[in-house]
């Protein structure tokens, strides 16, 4: 079987996933990034068990695993961290045989490109037009070189290129929420040590997770209304010092330079993920705010979709297949993170004893049934 030549843009982790998915079904896929080395923030990500499900499915599971924390559960608490409300993790690694988990970001990429053909990486290349024509599609890079490839899929994140190439009308919207998170070495109380706990107050917010018994990966977020301050990072220990401990601490003992801040924003949905031979995925396609913890883990299922249509059907059944099995579900994880991020903020202390009250009364098996929903992988 002759498979079409596959060149992917971007080589983040939903292009990294597409491509070894793709590897295994046969195709040869050529991947372009940027970057002239592959150096993800320094932070940490969530694995849902729906990442980790797909990845189970690739192979990657184990040796992810190995390199991870467990994730039991996933809390909301309030800032002195009494729990408001928890979503039972265990129960879905039980369900799906495969647990959630949480590690560095840099792990992630190295395992990751552990299952690439290097070959097929081609770093400092950045794409600065593309050309969709009735035979091919044709990659022009900034620094001079120039590819065709049957079909091209788009994975350059929330700000690509191919997007606002193919798509001029797609607008990235501001959730006007300030968002610092970094890595520290801590070793948490027992009692922290197995799940990720968030705590709410008023227009403020902050995580943290184990990463191993020694590591920590936190993030912490606040209600831009004055928008950026020109030193973002030394606003933290006076956001923060109300909270519980250890947020304080962690805060503290954090190397100031490793601190990474940016605005949240998101992509307004788009009704078309593909045009002619060229389709977007994962951020370049449905940019969400991280309220879920699900951006990487919908790039992720949308690398194992998008792979197996291409290899049961010709392309333009394969991009719309595809399309019909993913959009709904991202639309309703978008809708559902943005709502959450705006209630987690709300400021009124009226509002705020309301929210508190909700969450800690919503019934078990209503928050098992949406995250159940969140876990569930389409057939192809
Ligand atoms: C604060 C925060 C916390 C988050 N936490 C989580 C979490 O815990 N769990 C989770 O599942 N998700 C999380 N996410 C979301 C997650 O990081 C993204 O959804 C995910 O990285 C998207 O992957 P991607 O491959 O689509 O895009 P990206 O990771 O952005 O990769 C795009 C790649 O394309 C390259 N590129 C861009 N333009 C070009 C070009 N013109 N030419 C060539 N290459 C190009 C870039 O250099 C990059 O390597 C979080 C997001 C934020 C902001």
């Amino acid at each position: 079987l002759q498979r079409p030549s596959i060149g992917i843009i971007g080589a983040g982790i939903g292009g990294l996933s597409f491509a070894i998915a793709l590897q295994q079904m046969g195709f040869t896929p050529h991947i372009y990034e940027q970057a002239a080395a592959l150096r993800p923030i320094g932070a940490g990500i969530i694995l849902g068990n729906n990442a980790m499900q797909v990845y189970k499915k690739l192979g990657l599971d184990e040796e992810l695993c190995a390199r991870a924390e467990r994730l039991s559960y996933m809390a909301v608490t309030r800032e002195d961290l009494a729990i408001l409300a928890k979503t039972d993790l265990d129960y879905f690694h039980q369900q799906n045989n495969v647990p959630s988990l949480a590690l560095e970001r840099s792990e992630l990429h190295r395992i990751l490109l552990q299952h690439i053909d290097r070959r097929a990486l081609r770093l400092d290349h950045r794409l600065v037009n593309i050309q969709n024509t009735t035979d091919d599609v044709r990659l022009t890079f900034a620094n001079g070189w120039c590819f065709r490839h049957d079909l091209v899929i788009a994975a350059d994140g929330q700000s690509s290129h191919v997007r606002k190439q193919l798509f001029p009308e797609s607008q990235l919207r501001s959730t006007s929420q300030l968002c610092w998170r970094s890595l520290t070495d801590l070793s948490l109380q027992e009692n922290l040590r197995h799940g990720l706990r968030e705590a709410w107050a008023w227009g403020t917010r902050f995580g943290f997770v184990p990463l191993s018994p020694t590591r920590v990966y936190w993030y912490a977020l606040q209600s831009t209304v004055q928008r950026y301050q020109r030193e973002p990072d030394a606003l933290l220990p006076n956001l923060f010092y109300k909270y519980a401990s250890p947020i304080p601490e962690l805060i503290r003992n954090t190397n100031r330079q490793t601190v990474h801040a940016e605005e949240i924003r998101e992509l307004k949905p788009l009704k078309n993920w593909a045009k002619d031979r060229v389709c977007l995925l994962g951020d370049a396609a449905h940019s969400t705010t991280p309220n879920l913890g699900q951006g990487a883990g919908q790039a992720i299922e949308d690398a194992l979709v998008l792979a197996q249509c291409l290899d049961k059907y010709a392309y333009q059944a394969a991009f719309g297949r595809y399309q019909e099995l993913r959009q709904r579900k991202v639309r309703w994880i978008a809708r559902s993170s943005r709502r959450l991020g705006r209630i987690a903020h709300w400021m009124h202390p009226a509002a705020v004893a309301f929210r508190n009250r909700l969450s800690a009364t919503t019934p078990g098996w209503l928050k098992r049934r949406q995250t159940a929903r969140i876990f569930r992988l389409a057939e192809v």
